[in-house]
């Protein structure tokens, strides 16, 4: 029996929905992101609480100890997850969502007649079972437990063919004679078109599809809100859809990208497909005191940070030696492309651990032109992000990214670890260019030992 009237436990699932909306509000900055990520919590607690107090809930033991088994295995995860692997716990939780919300239309189907509940029920069912499956293969992809390439095998498209045809049969028999048998098919033809669809995408195409597929889950939990008559549920769906969708279509067109082309291009035999040839040509490799010697009489250095950054933990490092350039008289900024590191705004959220200030920053469009009077371009763990195959090699994985424009500046050096290539496994043509020093070793060590030498300058 429930304790809450309707009445308020409409009011509180208004509440929670205010939440969600002020969490987003507050996620849109860094610097109250924080803060929008604690109110977002907040709602959802309110909402679980809410639940309980005002629905008829059979099986209170079994859904508290499915509560304390999912805490058990979130809490330390995400407590212990490394910065650099946030994306892949994202695309886990983003997955799972999915996968519960298709679950529940399973379990839902037996309860009602009305062929557009059953009509929620296949949709949620689909683009759950897709949410879940496709995550799964971009877990994979990012924690490099699976090739980063587009992996494609002969008559691939004909397989999705049958797959959407199949799932298009029986989601109308689902909706017609309510069959839990079919829905079980369409459950499994939802997880082979989730895999389809992502395994191909490689490169630096990944992080889109992650947002896109947020944006999926979001459908299916505001379905399941059909579904279950929960208005919450369908506010909280559609808000994740809705912002998932915006980011998706920014981070295409950031990446000068349409979504279309990212999920169907390997299908077509488009710009997704690459080459991991590596010529092992020689490079000009550098000792700290040199690039201490570039940076410490430069006019302007801008310093392009990257995944091995975050990697290496040398945002504070790097900070330190912007201040001590600055000290010098250098003009130093930071130029930030949209999909350096593992997630949207790794690097925003990178330097502003360290209290690197939002003036230096400069985005993609912003710092371009200004590179052809840059003395030097430091390159700090980024790869993919400048390396100018995104112009030339129309059969890149990468081709069509718009990048930094690091080979524009007088000199560029290059802080990595060895010759291997970054997220979409391609070599980068710059690191073999005249103009081109790498100093090779862990990139905080490196900083390290550049800053200790600008200082002794
Ligand atoms: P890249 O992955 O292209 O390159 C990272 C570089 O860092 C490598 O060359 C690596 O070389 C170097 N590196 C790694 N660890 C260290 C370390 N400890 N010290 C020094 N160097 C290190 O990174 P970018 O940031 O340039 O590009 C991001 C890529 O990730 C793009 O392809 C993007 O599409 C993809 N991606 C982005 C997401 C996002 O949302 N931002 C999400 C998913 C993928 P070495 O091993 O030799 O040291």
């Amino acid at each position: 029996m429930s304790i809450l009237a309707p009445g308020w436990t409409s009011l509180l699932y208004l509440a929670a929905a205010v939440c969600f909306i002020l969490a987003l509000k507050g996620l849109s900055s860094p610097r109250s992101a924080r803060r929008g990520n604690a109110i977002g919590a907040a709602g959802a607690l309110l909402a679980v609480v809410t639940v309980f107090l005002s629905a008829q809930l059979e099986n209170i033991p079994l859904i508290l100890a499915a509560i304390a088994v999912g805490c058990a295995l979130a809490v330390p995860v995400a407590r212990r997850v490394q910065m650099t692997q946030m994306p892949q716990l994202v695309a886990l939780f983003n997955g799972v969502g999915g996968g519960a919300a298709a679950l529940v239309a399973v379990l839902e189907l037996g309860h009602s007649e009305d062929p557009w509940v059953r009509l929620a029920v296949v949709f949620t069912l689909l683009v759950g079972a897709v949410s879940f499956a496709g995550s799964a293969v971009t877990v994979g992809k990012l924690q490099e437990l699976i090739s980063t390439r587009p992996l494609l095998f002969p008559g691939m498209r004909e397989v999705m063919a049958a797959v959407l045809l199949g799932a298009v049969t029986a989601g109308v028999v689902v909706i017609l004679a309510g069959s839990a048998g079919w829905a079980l098919a369409l459950l499994g033809l939802g997880l082979a078109a989730g895999l389809l669809l992502v395994l191909p995408v490689g490169g630096a195409d990944v992080p889109i599809v992650i947002s896109l597929l947020n944006a999926f889950t979001g459908l299916a939990v505001a379905a399941s809100g059909v579904v279950l008559g929960n208005v919450l549920l369908l506010v909280a769906g559609t808000l994740v859809g809705a912002s998932g969708t915006i980011l998706t279509k920014v981070m295409a067109s950031a990446m000068g990208r349409g979504v279309a082309g990212i999920l169907f291009g390997a299908f077509r035999g488009g710009s997704t497909a690459g080459s991991t040839v590596l010529s092992g040509r020689p490079v000009r490799s550098s000792s700290p005191e040199d690039v201490a010697v570039q940076l410490g009489y430069a006019q302007r250095v801008v310093i392009v940070p990257g995944y091995g950054l975050a990697v290496a933990q040398g945002q504070h490092t790097v900070a330190e030696l912007a201040t001590s350039l600055a000290a010098r008289g250098v003009e130093v900024v930071f130029a930030i492309h949209p999909v350096a590191g593992r997630m949207p705004g790794h690097m925003n959220v990178l330097l502003a651990e360290a209290n690197v200030p939002y003036e230096s920053l400069r985005e993609l469009d912003e710092v371009n032109p200004e590179f052809a009077n840059t003395d030097v371009a430091l390159v700090v763990g980024a790869n993919d992000v400048v390396n100018p195959a995104a112009k030339s090699s129309p059969g890149s994985p990468i081709y069509g990214m718009p990048i930094l424009e690091v080979v524009q500046a007088q000199q560029v050096v290059f802080l990595k670890r060895s010759m291997r290539p970054g997220f979409a496994g391609i070599e980068n043509e710059l690191l073999h260019d005249p103009k081109t020093t790498l100093l090779f070793g862990d990139a905080k060590e490196s900083l390290a030992k550049v800053l200790a030498a600008v200082k002794a300058l």
